[in-house]
């Protein structure tokens, strides 16, 4: 049989110059042209220099708006997991760029709600149209990963490291890692909220910097459908993720635990950056996935079995020169990864046959008694 590859899809947004850049008079360096997925910066600091040009898959100009950004990347990759795909949508770059206004935005208006929450209509609607003929059963969890350390955000002890293991039939999971079972748009809001506050609360406590945290919120599709008298289960899983700030660490003066935060921020980030390289570069045997908990986790976002979209956030001002040129380096690269997505069919772990069966048990013992 022969192996369907599909790249990785790098897109490119730029948020427009902020109220204190304008007043502090800065300029914009980048221009975007949508049409061509052409993106060109020029340095500030040197007036003659070429201007430098990088093409993508797709480019969001200053004035793109949520639903078209969701309409475009996640929308086709949420039919996918419908379907019983892996599906990840992740957004890199500098801290202040726009990767939590792109994956969560703002509730209001609602023209201001990000990717996450329109995920969520999006499957519901989706399964209210086809509960006919299928089944469905889907959960969510939410994690935080910071300094190297895995937290749950849905957990009332959010205190607490979990750890991941590796299961040798299912793969890489998290130990204890809650998982709830939604039946509505509103019930996934409302953990997504809690969640949120959970963050926001326990970066207080202990004192973190929000951004150097990742955050992976996941929803797991289970999907049953009676295909000749027989059942047929798939299961997909989408990984949404909020990266922390690309920006180097070596401006900050940061010692002590700050400075072995930044190098385990560094590491994680660094480590992507490896596992991207290693997979585009076609001489690399290893791939150092267990280098960090990060590349772990996106393990198979990443070469592996999953349709993935990075989202690459930049800045518009000279400033930010140095740090918008590594960030459409960096996604330039990750353009070149090659995954092979496939329907995970009769996944061993999947929970909504276990169920119907209860179901049909209980069912059972009602009518008999
Ligand atoms: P990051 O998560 O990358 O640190 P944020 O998403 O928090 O950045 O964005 C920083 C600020 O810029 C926020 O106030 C956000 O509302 C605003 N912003 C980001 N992207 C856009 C955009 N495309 N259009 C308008 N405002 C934006
Ligand atoms: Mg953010």
């Amino acid at each position: 049989m022969s192996k369907k590859f599909e790249c990785v899809r790098v897109v490119i947004r730029c948020r427009p110059l902020n109220e204190t850049e304008k007043k502090d008079g800065r300029v914009c360096i980048v221009n975007m042209d949508t049409k061509n997925g052409q993106v060109t910066v020029r340095n500030p600091k040197i007036v003659d220099e070429v201007p430098k040009q990088f093409t993508f898959d797709q480019i969001f100009d200053t004035q793109s708006h949520q639903e078209n950004v969701y309409n475009s990347t996640a929308s086709p990759i949420v039919e996918s997991v419908l379907e019983g795909y892996n599906g990840t949508i992740f957004a890199y770059g500098q801290t202040g760029t726009g990767k939590t206004h792109t994956m969560e935005g703002k509730d209001d208006p609602p023209t201001l709600r990000g990717i996450i929450p329109r995920t969520f209509d999006h499957i519901f609607e989706r399964i209210e149209n086809m509960a006919k003929n299928k089944q469905f059963l889907v959960k969510v969890s939410f994690l935080e990963l910071y300094n190297e350390e895995i937290r749950d955000l849905l957990s009332k002890n959010i205190k607490n490291k979990l750890e991941i293991r590796e299961n040798p039939d299912t793969g890489v999971y998290i130990k204890d890692l809650s998982k709830f079972m939604i039946e509505s748009p509103q019930e996934m809001r409302e953990k997504l909220l809690h969640g949120r506050e959970n963050r926001a609360v326990g970066a207080t406590a202990m004192n973190q910097d929000s951004s150097r945290s990742h955050s992976l919120f996941q929803i797991i599709v289970e999907t049953n459908e009676m295909v000749q008298g027989q059942s047929h289960v798939t299961v997909g899983k989408l990984n949404l993720v909020d990266l922390a700030g690309s920006e180097r660490q070596s401006k900050t003066h940061a010692t002590g635990d700050r400075l072995k935060e930044a190098i385990n921020i560094n590491q994680s980030l660094t480590t992507l950056g490896n596992v991207i390289s290693a997979l585009v570069d076609n001489k690399s045997q290893h791939i150092p996935y267990r280098d960090s908990k990060l590349t772990r986790l996106l393990q198979d976002s990443l070469g592996g079995n999953t349709k993935t979209v990075m989202i690459a956030n930049i800045g518009p001002a000279d400033y930010n020169f140095d740090e918008t040129i590594s960030t459409l380096r960096y996604a330039h690269r990750a353009k070149q990864i090659k995954n092979e997505p496939k329907i995970n069919e009769d996944p061993k772990d999947a929970q909504i046959r276990q169920f119907q069966e209860e179901i049909l048990k209980l069912k059972q013992q009602l009518e008999a008694s």
